[in-house]
């Protein structure tokens, strides 16, 4: 296991891409261990290979409610649907191929850490992928799931969260990056 670097936005390698995966090997199940064991260690609900500067299509999702001081979701806003689904959750070239309805978010993102902005999103999906088994399966979801399996498929596109929102709170949000810079980051900066 290992905790791998996550790149931050406005890193172009975000940006590309990412293809298929031929097949799932045991490199490819223990890459998704690792990506869980970085997710977790960063506080994180989901995580995209594309954010461990990976070209492949595979995210890992783990949005069961943990009742901590600061959690922001909690046991009572799983959904029965999302309480079906057995996490945490590798998808391998994941495919959406049923999208329902309409929902909103407050959304935020390891490679754009302690950022947030409320993002539309599809309130139910059905999502056809291989697990890391190399088993095919098929999730059907909504609630905080659903939300973050859109965001993680985003980036297997080279789109983040900040693409959704509108020019101007876009442009507000970037601003903000762009004077502030990441937490980890301002430690090195002066309080100024
Ligand atoms: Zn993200």
């Amino acid at each position: 296991m290992a905790i791998l670097e996550i790149l931050h936005y406005p890193d172009p390698r975000l940006r590309k891409k990412s293809e298929p995966i031929p097949a799932v090997t045991e490199e490819v199940s223990q890459f998704a261990q690792d990506m869980l064991e970085t997710m977790y260690s960063f506080h994180g609900i989901g995580l995209a290979a594309p954010q461990v500067d990976r070209r492949i299509r595979m995210l890992v999702a783990d949005c069961r409610p943990k009742d901590e001081a600061g959690s922001r979701y909690h046991l009572e806003d799983a959904t029965d649907l999302e309480k079906n689904v057995q996490q945490p959750l590798v998808l391998i070239n994941p495919e959406i191929v049923k999208k329902e309805g309409e929902t909103t978010y407050d959304e935020g993102c390891l490679s754009i850490p302690s950022y947030y902005e409320t993002v539309k999103r599809f309130e139910y999906i059905e999502v056809e992928a291989f697990n890391e088994k190399g088993e095919k399966i098929l999730v059907k979801t909504d609630g905080l799931l659903a939300i973050c399996i859109q965001h993680e498929i985003d980036h297997l596109d080279g789109k983040l969260f900040i693409d959704r929102l509108s020019t101007i709170k876009a442009n507000r949000l970037k601003a903000k990056i762009k004077k502030f810079g990441y937490p980890d980051e301002q430690d090195d900066e002066s309080e100024e």
